[in-house]
């Protein structure tokens, strides 16, 4: 008997009828001979509602509630597709995050899994129940508050599961075929990948590539958790997500993985700051100070007639208010004369393990995005990726540019997206 642990996106359960398909794929599994977990996101865009309903009501909502607010998506789902598999003849019992012993850190809206206490779920599977779990969410103990754990962390508490309770599968069903060479929603001749590494995977994933949330891949690889992504509307294979074992291959790997893109970026531009050893650590260290993530740097050559520099630095939208003040708080120290904001940024990444050790890679990469007439704005490399940032309404032209540059179309047919609003 295999232990199967299955999480269900937002478009997979969006409406009744999604979730009674939901419960007979559920059923279907039980009556193959496994034991079944079950976690699942908000139906539809019901996250996305919940948000703007807060912003409504106030425009800058508190993190604790807003935690509270949210994870009720997760909790209307969880209910009812347990009422849905009930239905189909098979016990089955709901249970909310704290319920199933997801314990997290106390950062509401970005918390982090530190462990995973499942008894009451290993109770359930013992009583021949499919257990099902609320995803997105855990508890903080030190201040028994719920947490929730980023956009499509739901992604994380399935692999959270499947590693706690030493499942031999996790499967991810969602609204495309698997993991392909490039959104199919901007790239319809995106190549569906059979296999992928947890390194090439994780590199997509944080690139923007939102078919798995990138804390889910890092968790998988720590704990060689296996990922079926799939489809939850057709019955084919997908993409398998794991450490390449080398074996079965006859032809050697392509150099190029795919092409990610990322819209959810922000700018920050810090003019006038004195080029002197130490400037960049004030600054970084005021913006470390709110706990912001930062991605890309570039700092431009100083002018010489006035020994001042430039540092511009992306991160994610949500957070450019807080860095912000982070940065005026810490001014007098940090010294610079402006501050600039852009949010109208777009950032393309081409990922491939064979990039190491292929020569011309990124020369092709940039030829590509000059034919289609792309200015790019800042680069970084990793020894697996490119990025670069350019204006956000290039970012669909130049991800096509890419893809068919490194001969990444499908011959086969178009991608097939079945569902969702791609919000
Ligand atoms: P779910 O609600 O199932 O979690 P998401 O919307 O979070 O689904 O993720 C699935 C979506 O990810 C797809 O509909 C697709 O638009 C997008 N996506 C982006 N990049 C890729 C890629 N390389 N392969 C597959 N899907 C991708
Ligand atoms: N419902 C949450 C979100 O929309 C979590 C998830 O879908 O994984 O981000
Ligand atoms: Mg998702």
């Amino acid at each position: 008997m295999s232990l199967v642990v299955q999480k269900y996106g937002g478009s997979s359960v969006s409406d009744a009828d999604a979730l009674r398909r939901v419960a007979r794929r559920v059923a279907a599994t039980v009556r193959e001979g496994n034991q079944v977990v079950v976690t699942v996101s908000a139906m539809g865009d019901t996250t996305d509602e919940l948000i703007d309903l807060a912003h409504a009501v106030n425009g800058s909502p508190d993190p604790r509630e807003m935690d509270l607010l949210l994870t009720a998506g997760e909790r209307i789902s969880m209910s009812l597709l347990a009422m849905a598999i009930h239905a189909e003849g098979i016990p089955a019992q709901a249970f909310t995050g704290a319920q199933a012993g997801v314990i997290t850190s106390e950062h509401h809206g970005r918390a982090r899994i530190i462990d995973v206490a499942p008894a009451r779920l290993l109770t359930a599977l013992e009583a021949g129940k499919v257990a099902i779990v609320a995803g997105f969410q855990g508890i903080n103990p030190v201040a028994d508050d719920v947490t929730t754990l980023g956009r499509g962390g739901s992604d994380t508490t399935a692999v959270a599961l499947a590693a706690a309770l030493k499942a031999d599968v996790c499967e991810i069903y969602t609204d495309v075929d698997g993991v392909f060479t490039a959104d199919p929603r901007i790239v319809p001749t995106a190549r569906k990948l059979d296999r992928i590494t947890y390194d090439e995977m994780l590199d997509l994933a944080a690139s923007g590539a939102k078919v798995l949330m990138p804390r889910c891949v890092e968790y998988a690889r720590r704990f060689s958790v296996p990922i079926h992504v799939r489809s939850s509307f057709s019955g084919l294979e997908g993409t398998w997500v794991r450490d390449d074992t080398g074996e079965g291959d006859t032809m050697e790997d392509p150099i190029i993985a795919g092409v990610a893109h990322d819209r959810s970026e922000a700018k920050i531009t810090v003019i006038g700051l004195p080029d002197v050893p130490g400037t960049a650590a004030r600054l970084f260290e005021a913006v470390a100070k709110a706990d912001v993530n930062i991605d890309m740097i570039v700092q431009n050559v100083s002018a010489v007639q006035t020994g001042l520099t430039d540092i511009s630095f992306t991160l994610p939208s949500t957070r450019v208010n807080d860095a912000l003040a982070a940065i005026e708080a810490d001014g007098a120290e940090i010294g610079y004369q402006e501050v600039v904001t852009d949010e109208q940024i777009g950032k393309v990444s081409l990922v491939g393990a064979g990039m190491r050790s292929n020569a011309g890679v990124s020369a092709k990469f940039f030829a590509a995005l000059r034919d289609a007439g792309v200015n790019i704005e800042m680069i970084s490399t990793s020894d697996i990726r490119i990025s670069v940032v350019t204006r956000a309404e290039l970012v669909e032209k130049a991800v096509r540019a890419v893809h068919t540059a490194f001969d990444l179309d499908s011959i086969q047919g178009e991608a097939v997206v079945y569902g969702g609003t791609g919000r």
